[in-house]
């Protein structure tokens, strides 16, 4: 990979983001960090991130929630770092209710964060990947793109939608140099399961360390959540040469989840 490359990992201040932020930056591409965090706490993790790889490092924070939000994190990228080779649409929520019961601001908010805003990032990415004729998009999705939980339909709903958006994506830049793929994870390591975690701890009378197998081992006998290190460490392959036909693909990287 040329080693000038210039990466937006949303959502990277904590979990798979900030574990494929570090992925790419110890590869010695630049990097923008981004989440909900003041710029207080964002920069020290950037700052990190830069005196150990050698490599530029930014954090800026905003709420993908609105276009705006989308908008304000590409221009501070492009005007801190430069045109964006490498977009990782990563920033996502969870939110469980039934169906009938779902709160409709709750709808609202996981469709933006986790589908409307990868969607907004990406149009506003591609004519500089075009421009450049290479690029990646590697949009974090999960299980729930591929298949169905009760209780997640919003999130469900979402991830099943940011796989469409991949493939059309793909068609349609397959012949410029950029690919665009989805990551599909299983449960994995990161503060987005706690309250899950919590719950079913809760429900099930038993601790938090039974708690994390247990919930695994409702889906699949994998013997332990997924390491984030191992999604940023599959996004670094798919920003590689060798990954140039990878693309439109949604790769489950899931302990076996989806292979029932
Ligand atoms: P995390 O909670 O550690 O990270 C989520 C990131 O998204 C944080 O940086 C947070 O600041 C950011 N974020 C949340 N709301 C935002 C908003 N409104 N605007 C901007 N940024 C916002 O969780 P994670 O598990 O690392 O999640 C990363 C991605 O991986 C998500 O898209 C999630 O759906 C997906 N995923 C996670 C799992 C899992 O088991 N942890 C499994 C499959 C997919």
């Amino acid at each position: 990979m040329r080693d000038s490359r210039i990466a937006l990992v949303t959502g990277s201040s904590s979990g798979i983001g900030l574990a494929t932020a570090k992925a790419l930056a110890a590869s010695g591409v630049q990097v923008m960090l981004h989440g909900l965090e003041e710029q207080g706490t964002g920069d020290p993790i950037a700052q990190a991130l830069a005196q150990e790889f050698g490599v530029q490092a930014r954090y800026f924070g905003a709420d993908l929630a609105s276009a705006e939000g989308v908008e304000q994190l590409i221009d501070a990228t492009v005007s801190q770092l430069g045109e964006i080779d490498i977009l990782v649409n990563n920033a996502g929520i969870q939110y469980t209710a039934n169906t009938r019961d779902f709160p409709v601001h709750k709808w609202d908010q996981v469709l933006a964060v986790n589908l409307s805003a990868a969607f907004h990032a990406t149009r506003l990415v591609l004519p500089a990947m075009e421009q450049a004729g290479w690029g990646r998009v590697i949009n974090v999705a999960s299980v729930h793109g591929l298949v169905g939980s009760a209780n997640k339909s919003a999130y469900c709903a979402a991830k099943h939608g940011l796989v469409g958006l991949t493939k059309v994506v793909a068609l349609e830049q397959a012949a410029n140099g950029i690919t665009a793929n989805a990551i599909c994870p299983g449960w994995t390591d990161t503060p987005l399961l706690n309250h899950q975690i919590e719950t079913f701890a809760s429900e099930q009378g038993v601790s938090i360390e039974q708690s994390r197998l247990g919930l695994l081992h409702t889906k699949t006998p994998y013997p332990s959540l997924i390491d984030p290190a191992s999604i940023g460490a599959m996004i670094l392959f798919l920003c590689s040469d060798a990954a140039a036909a990878i693309t439109g693909a949604a790769l489950p990287i899931d302990g076996a989840w989806t292979a029932q």
